[in-house]
């Protein structure tokens, strides 16, 4: 909750003072703050421009100013969630994290490294990619500080490739190196929008051991299993032990939204939800303990008319809105 002391410090500016469309752009308009400590922050979002764990198209690195300039339009209240986000938690842009555009393995530290400081600051991080790839280290900070979470991701990928050309670490891999490493239990994800075609009639044997919950894209228009199945998370985050809740961590890949929708990503695949869908979707998860989430895959060179970054942005907003429901 906000703490009495300077609760104006942490708001976006005010739009009849300073424009929308002017001044040097922060997610929402909100402070820049990337020195959190001894701050009362709740929340830091933090771009990640890094895309080299893409295996097709590039342009993930240009999301974190896209979906900043497209936050302009993002206000402070949710109608549907009726929460006035602002008043509820004290929100910044904490900046971007350093990333190496030429060495994953030292972007991947970085990333650990810096949501770990966001975490010891005493608060939760939300981050704009950035290629998938950059799940993994987010989710060593994640399990460092809340254990194993539940893990809810929206793609139309499972992520649970084993490597490309010889190499281990890319964003079709993060679900699969985080459930090796101990970071996640199988059982304990739930994936949503995943779709064909596949490489191989087997690829989601993986899955299908590992336990991974999936509501395929047909399933999510059976609105009996895509309430079943959600239904489902709820529960399994109830299971905390002695009436406590797990920590749930959400993962956005624009991918999981259709292409009609989401132009500017790096992998896409025709036949998905659409923009409303999949804000409806992440309202559902509403009263869960969300100790964090990303959005990530946007690439805004292959965007259209700001599509993806706006859904990008508006993404970010849902994310502050559950937060601030806790
Ligand atoms: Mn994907
Ligand atoms: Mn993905």
């Amino acid at each position: 909750m906000k703490p009495s002391s300077s609760p104006a410090d942490y708001r976006p500016k005010n739009p009849l003072v300073s424009p929308r469309f002017g001044d040097v752009a922060t997610f929402n308009r909100l402070p820049y703050l990337p020195d959190l400590k001894g701050k009362q922050v709740d929340v830091a979002i933090l771009g990640v421009p890094f895309d080299g764990g893409t295996s097709y198209r590039p342009g993930a690195r240009f999301a974190p100013r896209a979906v900043r300039e497209a936050s302009a339009l993002n206000r402070n209240f949710h109608p549907t969630l009726g929460v006035q986000v602002y008043d509820q938690l004290n929100v910044v842009d904490g900046g971007d994290i350093s990333v190496n555009p030429l060495n994953l393995q030292a972007t991947f530290k970085n990333i650990e490294k810096r949501v770990r400081e966001v975490h010891e600051a005493g608060a939760r991080a939300i981050l704009v990619g950035g290629d998938h790839s950059i799940l993994l280290p987010e989710l060593r900070a994640i399990h460092e500080k809340f254990g194993k979470p539940i893990l809810v991701q929206f793609d139309a990928h499972t992520d649970t490739a084993d490597g490309a050309w010889g190499e281990k670490y890319h964003h079709g891999t993060p679900v699969r190196r985080a459930i090796e490493e101990g970071l996640l239990s199988g059982s304990d994800i739930y994936q949503i929008g995943i779709r064909g075609p596949l490489t191989a009639a087997d690829q989601e044997e993986y899955c299908r051991e590992q336990k991974i919950n999936i509501l395929d894209i047909d399933a999510f228009y059976d609105l009996k299993k895509r309430e079943q199945f959600f239904h489902l998370i709820h529960s399994k985050a109830s299971k905390g032990g002695k009436g406590k809740r797990r920590p749930v961590y959400l993962t956005f890949d624009v991918d999981g939204v259709d292409p009609a929708y989401a132009p500017g990503t790096g992998t896409p695949v025709v036949g998905g939800m659409t923009s409303r869908e999949a804000l409806e979707s992440v309202r559902k998860l509403r009263g869960l303990s969300i100790c964090g989430a990303n959005v990530v895959e946007i690439s805004p060179p292959y965007d259209h008319a700001e599509l993806t970054s706006l859904l990008g942005a508006a993404l970010v907003f849902e994310f502050l809105s559950l937060m601030a429901l806790e």
